[in-house]
């Protein structure tokens, strides 16, 4: 099928991409990337009257590491993040899941803020974004506000996003110290969308005992799910490392989480997923924590 009629506006400045978006409002789009919206475009699943393409925006292009952590500009590519090893020293979640994102060519256009944007509960950044406790500036003609990822993902395909905004950037927290993380799933073909996906983050006190679990989750809700298991972390001794140790948190999660069913999986073969994949993802991050509390330097597991 080809899309619905609509006129194409492709402004040269900020200013200008956000007067066209005041003027168009609930009838407009942003054209980043284009690798979610064009196919919604072909199927007509999306018919707006206004594309308003931010192509020639090089200004929002970049990727910047700070005190903070790494901010992401709307035109940064997937694989401009990923290949950054500023953002990956500092917060090194964004290159393990970004390296799950579709394929090569797909993370070659399509934008990391993009990906926020479209708030699809089946994409990892949103998981990553919300596991962090990140966050999104928006922008629009009266001004910007920044906004927490747990108020940003309102429901699949659905944020907080209004008619006439744009997202100018995403923030992304600095790994802490002494702290280790993981992003694990299952697809059926390598670059697919994630039957279920994992992202975790564990991070160590003095002692080298757990103090805090975090996880969160990809295809397994509305929207990007995020656990506190720390209750259910493995006592002090335990092989923090292996995922047996991490069984019980694993297995809360059934309680916690509500999938649904779809073509790709039944809403019990996910539970199932989600129960052995938590365990795995801890494990992953708790082992990479144990070795960022050894080291001078935090997470040295950028190779992996
Ligand atoms: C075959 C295939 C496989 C894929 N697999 C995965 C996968 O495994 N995991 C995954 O996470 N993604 C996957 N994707 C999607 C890919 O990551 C997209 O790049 C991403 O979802 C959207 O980014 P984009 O820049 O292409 O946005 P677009 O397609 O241009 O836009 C998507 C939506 O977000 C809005 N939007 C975009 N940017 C902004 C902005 N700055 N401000 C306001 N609104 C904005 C648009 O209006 C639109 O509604 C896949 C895509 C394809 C085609």
């Amino acid at each position: 099928m080809k899309p619905s009629p609509f006129t194409y506006h492709r402004p040269e400045t900020l200013e200008e991409a956000l007067a066209t978006l005041a003027d168009v409002g609930g009838d407009g789009k942003v054209l980043a990337g284009g690798q979610s919206l064009l196919p919604l475009l072909s199927m007509r699943l999306a018919a707006p009257a206004h594309l308003v393409d931010i192509g020639r925006l090089r200004g929002l292009a970049h990727v910047t590491r700070d005190d903070g952590g790494v901010r992401v500009g709307a035109l940064a590519r997937h694989a401009e993040v990923e290949r950054d090893a500023g953002a990956a020293a500092a917060q090194p979640l964004l290159r393990r899941a970004l390296r799950l994102v579709a394929h090569p060519t797909i993370r070659n256009r399509g934008t990391t803020v993009g990906s926020i944007a479209h708030a699809d509960p089946s994409g990892e950044m949103t998981a990553v974004l919300a596991l962090l406790r990140g966050s999104v500036v928006l922008a629009s003609a009266s001004g910007r506000r920044e906004v927490a990822a747990a108020d940003f993902f309102v429901g699949p395909l659905e944020s907080a996003l209004r008619p006439g905004e744009l997202a100018l950037e995403a923030r992304f927290p600095a790994a802490p110290a002494r702290s280790g993380s993981a992003f694990v799933e299952l697809a059926r073909r390598h670059g697919d969308y994630a039957v279920c996906g994992v992202g975790a983050v564990v991070v160590l006190d003095e002692r080298g005992a757990v103090a805090s679990a975090r996880t969160s989750y990809v295809s397994m809700g509305p929207v990007p799910e995020v656990l506190d298991l720390t209750a259910d972390a493995p006592p002090s001794g335990a092989d923090l490392a292996d995922s047996a140790a991490w069984r019980a948190a694993g297995a809360r999660t059934a309680a916690l989480l509500e999938p649904d069913a779809d073509i790709h999986a039944t809403a019990d073969y996910r539970r199932h997923l989600g129960r052995v994949l938590t365990a795995r993802a801890l494990a992953e991050a708790a082992g990479r924590a144990r070795a960022a509390a050894r080291a001078p330097e935090p997470e040295e597991a950028l190779r992996a």
